[in-house]
């Protein structure tokens, strides 16, 4: 078909089955290791219908050939493994803490240096180089909602020299296409929007180099921890749907944002969808939408236990992309020591905005009246 299709029909159409008389109409979970030899595949290390068919899907929205991973990390750690031994890396300081574990654990072995940046700043990312293999962004990143000017910033990377890869899984494939924008490589943590449902876990790596994929794919069939062909089955189902889930959740967090901005135990409020958001402008610039995450800040870690306790709509819980609206204190783990203590990132999901608002209202509104007495 000759005909270019929007990004939400290519999520609910790409990587079907053949159009064959009494072929299902959607591919079913292939589970067998082995395939009878002569055709695209013959062991399900090396592959699966059910990977290719979210690759293909995956490839097909990011501009791109897509590989499945067993995680997001699967994903972040296939990319850095193959950096030789001795590389610079820049990254983000915010950058997702597993994607930062990863790579401390690599200098603390003499594998990789690294150089972390405030990526929201263009000229001090590109100062930080020096002999620098791998740019290394996320944008917006996870949980400071920081973004990347990535056009920018790979123009500049490239000029000296190094690839760049962004984690682009709070974006989703539909609200930003960083190989568009000049980056050589994505990775996406599937778990959260892009399977959308709280119940799995798998991770894709996207690139247009010929020479990358291949090696990829070969060393993920070597390395063998490979993704599930029930999980790709759910992954690909909930790709179906993201541009609905997103939509839904996207106004909410909009609406919800503006909202928690004017309570007045609310100190700060983070979304490139506002209008006075430090990313704003390079997000109205380089996404297709603002995407759900949400942070917010309340006085301290007490405060904001207060408030996720007293939430019931709601949940408590790590993890975002699913259909319900979770709520995390981020200050609460390891590792995260530059987050403000009292900073709630909120991923809003898809319930209807005025229950969200008024779980939220309530909860807020029990820690003023605290305060008042
Ligand atoms: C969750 C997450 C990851 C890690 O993905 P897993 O599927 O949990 O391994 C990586 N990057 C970002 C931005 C994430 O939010």
């Amino acid at each position: 078909m000759n005909q270019e299709l929007h990004p939400s029909t290519v999520a609910v159409t790409a990587g079907r089955g053949p159009r064959e008389p009494g072929a299902p109409t959607n591919l079913p979970v292939t589970l067998s290791s082995t395939f009878h030899p002569g055709g695209e595949r013959i062991y399900g290390r090396h592959g699966n219908p059910n990977w290719s068919a979210l690759e293909e899907v995956l490839g097909a929205l990011e501009g791109g050939r897509a590989l499945v991973y067993a995680s997001g990390m699967g994903a972040i750690s296939a990319v850095l493994e193959r950096l030789p031994v001795g590389s610079g890396v820049v990254m983000p300081f915010d950058a997702y803490y597993g994607a930062r574990k990863f790579v401390y654990e690599a200098a603390e072995h003499g594998r990789l240096a690294y150089k972390e940046v405030d990526v929201s700043d263009t000229a001090s990312v590109l100062e930080a180089f020096d002999s620098v293999e791998l740019l290394w962004l996320e944008s917006p990143t996870n949980p400071l909602l920081n973004v990347a000017d990535i056009a920018a910033l790979a123009e500049g990377a490239h000029e000296r020299g190094a690839l760049v890869a962004v984690d682009s899984t709070f974006a989703t494939p539909l609200l930003q296409r960083p190989l568009d924008l000049g980056a050589d490589i994505v990775v996406h943590s599937i778990t959260k929007y892009i399977s959308g449902h709280s119940d799995v876990l798998l991770g894709a790596v996207v690139t247009r180099d010929d020479q990358t994929f291949e090696e990829l794919l070969k060393r993920r069939s070597l390395g063998g921890a490979i993704a599930g062909p029930m999980e790709s089955w759910l992954a690909l189902r909930g790709l179906r749907t993201l541009p609905l889930r997103l939509e839904r959740a996207q106004v909410n967090a909009g609406e919800l944002a503006r909202r928690l901005g004017a309570h007045p135990v609310v100190s700060r409020v983070r979304y490139p969808g506002l209008p006075d958001d430090p990313g704003h402008e390079v997000a109205a610039r380089q996404m297709d939408g603002f995407g759900a995450m949400v942070c917010f800040e309340v006085a301290d870690a007490a405060a904001a236990d207060r408030v996720s306790e007293a939430l019931e709509v709601i949940v408590d819980a790590t993890s975002l992309g699913g259909l319900e609206s979770t709520i995390d204190r981020r200050s609460r783990y390891a590792g995260e020591e530059s987050v403000p203590e009292g900073l709630l990132r909120f991923n809003v999901g898809c319930e209807f905005v005025e229950d969200l608002w008024a779980d939220l209202a309530r909860a807020l509104d029990a820690i003023s009246l605290e305060r008042a007495t």
